[in-house]
């Protein structure tokens, strides 16, 4: 979708920290982190949020989360992970491409509980 900064980001037009790409995903750095490690993980094919996924889109994505969260585990030595996905700007959605926050904890520096 030519107007779509994540489908930009597939396309290497923005550039993005890479964490893990696939024949049918990409995960990269969030460009703000809300902790260390912040990534997101999004379907190469540009769906806009969950209730546009298909089976195979969703299958293919989430297959490959605990991968990429036992990654982050080892580069951070992590104590906990939280997923987060918003769908729609009632729900904080502020980027139309579907994506999954996975978002490391650190503990007490992570500023909060
Ligand atoms: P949402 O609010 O839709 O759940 O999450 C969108 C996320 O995309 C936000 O956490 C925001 O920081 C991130 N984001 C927005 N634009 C860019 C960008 O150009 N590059 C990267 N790496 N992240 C972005
Ligand atoms: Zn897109």
């Amino acid at each position: 979708m030519s107007d779509c900064i994540f489908c930009k980001i597939i396309d290497g037009e923005i550039p993005s920290s890479k964490v893990y790409e696939d024949e049918h995903v990409y995960a990269f750095l969030d460009i703000s982190q809300v902790t260390k490690g912040h990534t997101l993980v999004i379907p190469k094919t540009h769906k806009k949020d969950l209730h546009e996924l298909t089976p195979e889109i969703a299958a293919n994505l989430f297959s490959v989360v605990p991968k990429i969260a036992n990654a982050i585990r080892d580069t951070y030595s992590l104590k906990g992970v939280n997923l987060l996905n918003n769908n729609g700007e009632f729900a904080g959605q502020s980027v139309f491409h579907y994506h999954l926050h996975i978002l490391p904890r650190h503990g007490e520096e992570d500023g909060f509980k």
